[in-house]
């Protein structure tokens, strides 16, 4: 049968021939161009529609001859319905195309492999896999908070909020949930989402022991970036076969082909990792809501401090408002007695010029590595100074090619820019005046670390051994695995000071940490951003949260977390001292209220890229003029286009458009009908080199 091609919008399916009718689903290999592509049997017409491999631009799908599929992909079932209803809501809802999204969420084997490979690696036979080694898992009795929040999830439908304390046993209701979800149905599958596997090895490990003994090694697959592609194939395909029961993964997890789905748990769900940063830039957490709803899976949303989105979904009723429609859980209690931190706060205004640690940090510091406990110290910037200067001429260490500083880095004596990547060697003298006395303006990791190690010199450690000073960034962790390594250092023990970025922060169970150190944390307080206050507050939570995880350790005083600030008595640091998430959040979300923002309201944004800031805003704001009409009929804001904050990279100007409207739904209908327009304007600005639309931005 032959049919005229379909001559879709941009994105839309491409139509092909075939003898055969395929089922929506089935993989194939289609022509387009000269290339062959993976392609998807999108939909129920007797042809069978494909959804076009990237981003087919339009002018290519109209003049498309139409031709025959080349091959069907033997030996995949086709992708179900609700995987292909998640791929075109994620898409629609994004602005992007089906086909874009459904081949991103695809491994990249499933594309590579030429017909001959795929053949014989459906003919490989699977290796026997060892048994896995260990006796029955210990699982220890549900605490009473444990015990309320699983039998609401099972009496419930959810979505539900679990809003456990650092070190409240979250991770044991997700074991527990699972596994009652596991015994209740033999094909059920359960999708763990997590922010970045590398950060939390021990939670892989942790769901291994728990369930390999009873379902087999096969049971859990892992799905995140840093796997080959041919172990992603595999793991993809386990999921999609039914065979693994359980997929441990990060943000791209959530598109993983799961036919039996019953539970999904997004841990840390107000990481802002779960936001895709390109192409369809989507949020992982909220689509696996999405996903829930759509195949009747519980979702658990977890975290100590949760979004403020989450937050408010999960409002109780009060008299003038009603309930939100996520079910809120809470487990405020640590396990095991261990007591939150007591938060001190050092006024830096009353410290000596230049201060990087007050003394009295430094005494409590000096003491508790005496008796052998491990201190954790908290500073987000990495490098050893952010910007390196000539105190004659006031040169500093600009980027040629982006609106930065680079960044001095003194063990290999570079000056790094943190945005293009440029690097040079640091200049013997002051590039611009010849001066020899250029120097460090301000901390980062690299020089906290070796500043701690000379003021730390004299101190032993219980075993009369000087003490080893660490350090955890993204710089130290360049090479693969040595995070996992530095941190299975740090729970041996062999650490006793860790400084680091962000990244030691996060869900660690470090067992002898006693005291936890935030060094400058003051930049978030006052920045344009609106929800820097909010990361602000979960990081340090999240670092609080680090310590007394083991009530043992408290036998001499009780844990503390230290926050050396210009503005103590700053309302954030108030409610950090009081570990009040509840009354932090309420206060932000009044201001977020009388504001008008997220999620009081809804936000997307545009982004141009162009050799010049006037070309990018042209671009724009000839955007906002097609759109205006629209928007004003939909009370959708359409603000002017402004600079990026950082408006360079690589020798790129960057600029964008904030667009805002009270109503979700207003929103993506005005998204949808412009979206056109703007395809149709690029050809009129030809300078423009990229642009995209970001719906729902994490960072404004
Ligand atoms: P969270 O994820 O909320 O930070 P975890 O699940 O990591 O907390 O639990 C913190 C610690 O408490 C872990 O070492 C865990 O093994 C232990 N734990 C959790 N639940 C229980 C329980 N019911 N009884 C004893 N120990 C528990
Ligand atoms: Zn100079
Ligand atoms: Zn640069």
């Amino acid at each position: 049968m032959v049919h005229t091609p379909a001559h879709s919008g941009i994105g839309g399916a491409l139509t092909y021939e075939s003898d055969a009718v395929h089922v929506p689903g089935t993989l194939v290999r289609v022509p387009l161009g000269k290339r062959e592509l993976l392609g998807i049997v999108w939909d129920a017409t007797d042809a069978g529609q494909v959804a076009p491999p990237e981003n087919t631009p339009p002018d290519e799908q109209a003049t498309l001859q139409l031709r025959p599929i080349s091959s069907v992909l033997e030996g995949i079932a086709p992708l179900n319905a609700h995987w292909r209803q998640l791929v075109q809501f994620a898409a629609s809802y994004y602005q992007r195309s089906a086909g874009e999204v459904a081949l991103a969420a695809l491994p990249s084997q499933l594309r590579d492999l030429t017909p001959e490979q795929w053949d014989r690696r459906l003919k490989r036979k699977p290796k026997a896999t060892s048994p896995y080694e260990s006796t029955a898992p210990h699982i220890p009795t549900a605490t009473d908070e444990q015990a309320q929040a699983l039998a609401d999830i099972a009496a419930n439908t959810g979505p539900f909020l679990l809003y456990g304390n650092t070190g409240s046993g979250k991770t044991e209701v997700y074991l527990r949930a699972a596994q009652s979800v596991l015994e209740q149905d033999a094909t059920a599958q359960i999708l763990v989402m997590v922010p970045e596997i590398n950060l939390t090895p021990q939670l892989e490990e942790r769901f291994r022991a728990r369930f390999c003994p009873q379902w087999g090694t096969d049971c859990l697959v892992a799905m995140h970036s840093s796997l080959t592609p041919a172990q992603r194939l595999k793991n993809w395909l386990a999921a999609h076969s039914g065979e693994a029961r359980i997929v441990l993964g990060t943000r791209m997890a959530v598109f993983a082909s799961m036919p039996h789905l019953q539970l999904i748990v997004v841990d840390e769900e107000h990481d802002p990792s779960y936001k895709q940063q390109e192409g369809a830039r989507y949020s992982a957490r909220d689509l696996a809501v999405y996903r829930g709803q759509l195949e009747g899976a519980k979702v658990i949303l977890g975290s100590a401090t949760p979004s403020l989105e989450s937050w408010h979904h999960s409002r109780p009723a009060t008299d003038t408002q009603s309930a939100g429609r996520y079910k809120r859980l809470a487990m405020p209690s640590r396990v095991g007695q261990g007591a939150l931190p007591l938060v001190r706060r050092v006024d830096m205004n009353r410290q000596p010029y230049k201060t990087v640690f007050s003394n009295h940090l430094l005494d409590a510091m000096r003491e508790r590595v005496t008796r052998g406990e491990q201190i954790l110290v908290l500073l987000n910037r990495r490098g050893y100074a952010p910007v390196l200067s000539c105190h004659d001429c006031g040169w500093k260490s600009e980027c040629p090619h982006c609106s930065a500083y680079r960044v001095f880095h003194k063990l290999d004596r570079t000056l790094r820019c943190h945005h293009c990547g440029f690097t040079q060697p640091v200049p013997r003298a002051c590039p611009s005046c010849g001066n020899l006395d250029i120097s460090p303006l301000g901390r980062g990791t690299e020089q906290l670390e070796e500043h701690l190690a000379e003021l730390l010199a004299d101190v032993r450690r219980p075993d009369g051994e000087p003490i080893r000073i660490a350090r955890i960034d993204a710089d130290s962790t360049r090479l693969k695995g040595e995070l996992e390594r530095q941190l299975a250092e740090v729970h041996a023990g062999a650490v006793d000071v860790l400084v680091g970025t962000q990244m030691i922060a996060k869900g660690h169970d470090f067992r002898r940490v006693t005291l936890v150190a935030a060094l400058n944390p003051d930049g978030a307080l006052f920045s344009s951003d609106f929800r820097a206050p909010e990361r602000l507050f979960s990081l340090l939570m999240q670092a609080a949260g680090r310590a007394g995880r083991d009530a043992s350790m408290q036998t001499t005083s009780p844990c503390e977390m230290w926050v050396q600030s210009f503005h103590p008595l700053h309302p954030l640091f108030e409610a950090l001292k009081q570990h009040d998430y509840p009354a932090f959040a309420e206060q932000q979300l009044k201001e977020r209220e009388q504001a008008t923002l997220p999620p009081f309201s809804f936000q997307a944004l545009v982004r141009a890229e162009a050799r010049s800031q006037e070309a990018a805003q042209g671009f724009l704001n000839a955007a906002r003029d097609v759109g205006a009409a629209l928007a004003d009929e939909l009370l959708v804001d359409l603000y002017p286009a402004v600079p990026m904050t950082i408006q360079r990279v690589a020798n790129i100007e960057r600029a964008q458009m904030l667009i805002e409207c009270t109503s979700r739904k207003a929103l993506q209908h005005f998204l949808a009908h412009w979206q056109g327009d703007l395809h149709g304007l690029r050809s009129a600005h030809k300078q423009v080199i990229r642009w995209a639309v970001d719906v729902d931005p994490l960072a404004i």
